[in-house]
This record gives structure tokens, sequence and C-alpha cells, in this order.
């Protein structure tokens, strides 16, 4: 038998942070951990640290922005070499201005971008911007889709079932409490992956919506890909419609590819946002997109700020981790995928050897292990009908044998997760399994 690892070290941490800090955490997407929201000492390529001594590896990278794993050299190098300049002057600085064209030389549909800190922020831009350039006041969002924690955007994002309304004419529903009921009437949501639905609801707004927002894969609901043609139909509707198409590549974008989900699915929205990896751990978020809708910003003022907008460090970080991921013609995603892929065919055999129902789906430098014995869901409803006590188990399961997913089943990758360390976690996730099998 092995011994149990010790959280104790983490706990008395937590007890004693509570004290002073909010419910013990920075961001309520860390509360739910098990069995308390651990603390980390340090983290070094595919491995975190945390501070009873445990090493983890880590699949939940920083719930994304880890593309070159923990503490990469070259970005570190290029960040700690550019503190001595200093850090914001409330004015450009020389970086902004390399960054900026190297981004738009690469991104699909990016004639111009501007920078921002969160994502969260980038979106409210991309909202205001498709209000101001279509003059119209709604944005239609898709049920289980999360686009930051603002009250124009947690709408819908993890909505009781059955508060939501009816399948095919889902209503919005505000995720937190301190959301002015007002929000809601600004924003039309409809299912994902479902065409015909999407027609039907911009006809029921017709002539008011300003811009369709999704993730163009959708992570955040569970790693659903695109039904085949369906980016393209949204392409067309929004045409169709006079409204935008604004695609949250937030997760997706320097993961899935170079040139993110749009780049894979051969898509070009009118309006971007990335954030997360492209800076490789450094806070940096933007929108990029079509000239006359980003020329607005200083044509009609259309109001933009952020005193850390553009700032030294950032702007080092992100191109250091450009000079990485674009080196070698996409090699570097070549190498992403044969690994992902490596893990996803492992950890769906080791479901079957074990007699577990777990469907493994996704990208493969995101992907969600989901318990079902049902078909692969295609939405928000199917992905929320998976039994998620199930999986919890199971992360409970690999944090003891060393292996730190998402409670909810997802698995982000990096460059620092090579054969070794996928050999490392399949052998884990078979003794996780054996033991959730055995429960
Ligand atoms: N959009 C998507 C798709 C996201 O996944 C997230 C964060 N997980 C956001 C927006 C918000 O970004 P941030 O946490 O940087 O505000």
């Amino acid at each position: 038998m092995r011994n149990m690892r010790s959280y104790a070290k983490s706990i008395a941490l937590y007890e004693k942070t509570r004290k002073h800090l909010a419910g013990g955490v920075s961001s309520n997407v860390r509360y739910a951990s098990v069995p308390v929201p651990l603390f980390f000492a340090r983290g070094e390529g595919a491995r975190l640290h945390d501070v009873d001594g445990n090493v983890h590896i880590d699949y939940v990278l920083g719930n994304g922005p880890a593309i070159l794993g923990h503490a990469p050299k070259k970005v570190i190098d290029a960040v700690a070499a550019s503190l001595g300049e200093g850090q914001l002057f409330a004015a450009q600085n020389p970086r902004e201005t390399e960054l900026a064209e190297r981004l738009c030389r690469l991104l699909p549909g990016a004639e111009l971008v501007r920078f921002s800190t969160s994502g969260t922020e980038a979106v409210l831009m991309a909202f205001r911007l498709a209000r101001a350039f279509t003059g119209r006041d709604k944005i239609l969002k898709f049920e289980g889709h999360y686009h930051g924690w603002s009250d124009q955007a947690y709408i819908s994002a993890r909505p009781p079932l059955n508060e939501a309304g009816p399948a095919d004419a889902p209503v919005p529903v505000a995720g937190s409490p301190g959301m002015p009921a007002s929000v809601l009437g600004d924003v039309a949501v409809c299912a994902w992956n479902d065409l015909d639905l999407l027609e039907q609801t911009l006809e029921r707004h017709r002539g008011q919506i300003a811009g369709v927002i999704m993730e163009p894969i959708m992570v955040n609901g569970g790693a659903i890909p695109p039904a085949p043609g369906y980016l393209e139909g949204v392409r067309a509707l929004c045409n169709k419609h006079g409204a935008l198409f604004i695609c949250d590549e937030v997760i997706t974008g320097f993961r899935v590819g170079l040139r993110g989900a749009q780049g894979k699915f051969g898509v070009t929205a009118d309006l971007s946002i990335y954030a997360k990896a492209v800076a490789a751990g450094f806070p940096l978020a933007m929108v990029a997109g079509r000239r006359d809708i980003m020329d607005t910003l200083l044509d009609k003022g259309v109001m933009h700020g952020g005193t850390y907008n553009g700032n030294v460090q950032s702007m080092a970080a992100a191109l250091a981790a450009l000079d990485v991921l674009e080196a070698h013609d996409g090699a570097v995603y070549r190498d992403l995928e044969a690994r992902g892929t490596e893990l996803m065919q492992g950890l769906a055999s080791l479901a079957k050897k074990h007699r577990l129902p777990i469907l493994v789906q996704g990208m493969p430098a995101i992907f969600q292990t989901f318990f079902t014995s049902g078909a692969a869901p295609r939405n928000y409803r199917e992905s929320a009908a998976c039994d998620r006590d199930a999986m919890l188990a199971l992360h409970a399961a690999l944090q003891e044998e060393g292996v730190r997913a998402q409670q909810a089943g997802k698995w982000f990758l990096s460059t620092a997760h090579d054969k070794p360390v996928i050999e490392e976690t399949l052998a884990a996730a078979d003794r996780a399994m054996a033991k959730v099998a055995r429960a």
C-alpha cells in the first residue's frame, strides 16, 4: 500500500490565508480543489512542487497559458533582461510595434490588434467595438461558452438546467449574484453546434444583433470541436444578418496551432480575442480584427483603456514565446499534437482496461475526459449530462498518483510534456483508474 500524500501545509496555509484574503483564493475558479486549494512553491517544466513537497505532473498549466511549461527559460531570460528597462511608461514602447506587426502577419483576419491585460477585458473591448460599429446593442452567445466574468459576458456560461429554458430556445441566465437584471436584455442565447437554431435566433432578433461570440472550439464546456461546416455556416449567417462574428480564442489561440482554431478550420472572424498562451504565462490579451472595425477606436473615439496594457514585460514575454512557437515551421505544434494524441489514446485504452465509461475528446493540446457511456457531447447540455462526481473521483485519484488535471476533466498540454512525462502520466493514470474502478 502506497502512502497517502500529505497536504498538511497547504491546509494550514489555506486556513491562515482565509483570515485576510477573501475566500482564501484570488479567483473563484480556484475554490473547489481537493482537499483545499493547494499552495505551490514552484513550477518547473511539466511539474509543480507544492508546499508539502508533493510533485505534480501539471495538466492545468495555469488554465492554459503555460504552453511552454512552467518557467520556460527563453521567456524568463527575455523578461529578466527587460526588467531593468522599467515596466510602464503610460506611453508606447518599441516592443509593442514589433509584437503587433508579428501578430498581424500571423493571425487570420488580424489587420490591426489592440493589447489588453486579461481575456475578460479584451472581450469587453470586442463587445464595445461590435456595438459601436453596427449601431446595434445585442450580443448573441452560446450556452456553456465562457467569455470572462464581467456582467456583460458571464451569462449562461454554466447555467443550472432548471433555469435555462428549453434546449431549442434557451433563456439568458445571470451567472452570479450582483449582476443587474438589465444586462440580460442585451443578450440572446443559443445552443452551440446547431445552425438551424442559430438562424432562428438571429431571425427572432432581426436587425438587433451586433455580434455573435463563441469559443470556436467549445473548451470551457468540454473541449468540444465544431461540427463539420458549422463555423463556415456561422460565418455565412453573420454576413446575412449584418452581425459581426467574434471568435474568443483565449484558450485555443496559440494552443491548437500558431493560427488558432480559425487557422485550423479555415474560417476568419471579424474580431478575435487572444490571451493566455500568447505570452506563455505573463498577463496579455488582445483583440485582433478588421481594420474598419478596429479603426473606430481612433476615428469614432470608441473608448478602450488599461494602465497595464502593453507593459514591457508582457511584450518581452510574448515576443520570446512567439520565437519558440514559430520556430522550425510548426514543429512545436506537430510535437504537441503527437504527445497529446499519445496521451488521449493511452487514457482511452486504460479506461477500457478498467471498464470505466470514460470518453476522451479534444484537440489534442487541450482535451477533456468525460464519464459517459453515451455519444460524444456536442454542446453544453450534453456535456452537463456527463457524470461530474465520477470525474471528481478520478481527479482525486490522479492527484494522489501525482497527476494534476482540472477537476472538471480538462487537460492542457505543454511543450515540456515530453514522451517520458506522458509515459509516467499513463502509468499513474493506470493506478488511479484501478482505484476508481475498485471504489
Ligand atoms: N474567454 C475564454 C474562452 C476563457 O477561457 C477565459 C478564461 N478562462 C476568458 C475569456 C477570460 O480570460 P481572463 O481569465 O484572462 O479574464
